[in-house]
């Protein structure tokens, strides 16, 4: 039974699957490559063919268009297993951000998983993380460190709902990234029992849309664009990380200023980008 060791290779361009002819989540253009999920970093431009979750290759097909997705995209249901190659793959869900998979790969008899990026806390945006029994796990490891504790999210959604009544005349401008943390915030929001509307910058709707078409229950969302100033008087307002502390959010009437990312845990970051409200919300699982 050939050890895992002896057929994933590490290559230049990416983790290589030998006998199946495949690279997963490859760094460049590949004419194979199994997707996980559609953050940049994981999902690039440009392959000839890629095999994904079906939810993984729509994020896929509004980030990068449906030329840049793939020239042939092939889905595969949770647990669906195909032959690529000498190789059986198949996925199972990461419960990081929605169609997040791992890469399950079975070549004769033993068996390695790629988790990509993974969380174990529930998360009603996307399937839960499922363990899949293996020789050989490859995983991320982006909060490995001790201090990456994280607090429960509807904890911190909390203390944004609590500053919001605090402060009912101020916008809560909220950083986030557009992929996967967004849509997580607004469906926490709604847990924590915000039924009203929830604004938009404009970077945030198509994968929102994307998200909807999926499935996901989002509530009524509009574009901050199109609001009157005392619309946004006490409301929440979702933004990319980039746009909270400049001149698009300074047009909003006294803000508080929050961002929503693990990194929060850090104060010397959320001071350093001047946020006022650090929300400790993170879509990667404590490893350990
Ligand atoms: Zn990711």
């Amino acid at each position: 039974m050939p050890h895992p060791e002896t057929w994933l290779k590490a290559l230049p361009a990416g983790l290589y699957c030998e006998p199946g002819g495949f690279f997963i989540d490859p760094v460049r253009a590949v004419d194979r490559a199994v997707v996980t999920h559609a953050h940049s970093d994981h999902a690039r431009p440009g392959h000839a063919a890629v095999l994904a979750s079906a939810e993984t290759l729509a994020l896929m097909r509004a980030r990068l268009g449906e030329a840049g997705a793939g020239r042939v995209q092939q889905t595969l249901a949770w647990g669906e297993a195909v032959t690529v190659g000498e190789v059986r793959v198949w996925l199972a869900p990461a419960g990081h951000v929605l169609g997040s998979a791992q890469v399950a790969m079975e070549y004769r008899g033993s068996r390695a998983v790629v988790s990509g990026d993974y969380k174990r806390v529930a998360d009603p945006t996307c399937a839960g993380f499922e363990p899949v029994a293996c020789d050989v796990f490859v995983t991320e490891a982006t909060f490995a460190l001790p201090v990456f504790v994280h607090p429960p999210p509807d904890q911190e959604i909390r203390r944004l709902l609590d500053s919001v009544s605090l402060f009912p005349d101020r916008t809560h401008v909220v950083g986030c990234y557009s992929l996967g943390k967004c849509q997580r915030l607004i469906a926490l929001l709604r847990q924590g029992g915000w039924d009203g509307p929830i604004w938009l910058h404009g970077a945030l709707a198509s994968m929102c849309e994307v998200y909807r078409a999926c499935g996901v229950e989002l509530g009524a969302l509009h574009l901050a664009a199109a609001a009157s100033k005392g619309e946004l008087k006490g409301a929440i307002v979702l933004a990319p990380p980039g746009s909270i502390a400049d001149r698009w959010s300074r047009r909003m009437e006294d803000p508080v200023v929050a961002l929503a990312s693990g990194w929060m845990r850090v104060r010397q970051r959320a001071k350093s980008r001047g946020v006022e409200l650090p929300l400790v919300i993170s879509d990667h699982g404590r490893k350990r």
